[in-house]
C-alpha cells in the first residue's frame, strides 16, 4: 500500500516550483506581468498568459491562487 499523506496536508499538483517561480519573478517586469489581483495589495507576478495558478511573493509570502 502506497503512502497516504493526511488529506487537509496535501497541495494540489504543483506545477511550478518555489524556485522556478524565484527565477520567473526575476525575469518578469511589471509592463509584463499578469496582475490578477489576490488582495488589493497583492497581484500576478508571472508573466501574461501563464499556464496554472497565479503566484505572488517571494519565499514564506508566496502565495498562489487558482484562476
Ligand atoms: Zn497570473
Amino acid at each position: 500500500m502506497a503512502h497516504q499523506q493526511d488529506a487537509a496536508t496535501v497541495e494540489p499538483v504543483a506545477t511550478c516550483s518555489d524556485a522556478e517561480l524565484d527565477i520567473e519573478f526575476a525575469y518578469t517586469n511589471w509592463q509584463q506581468a499578469c496582475h490578477d489581483l489576490y488582495t488589493l495589495v497583492q497581484s500576478c507576478k508571472r508573466p501574461k498568459g501563464h499556464a496554472d495558478e497565479h503566484a505572488s511573493g517571494y519565499g514564506s509570502q508566496r502565495t498562489r491562487w487558482h484562476r
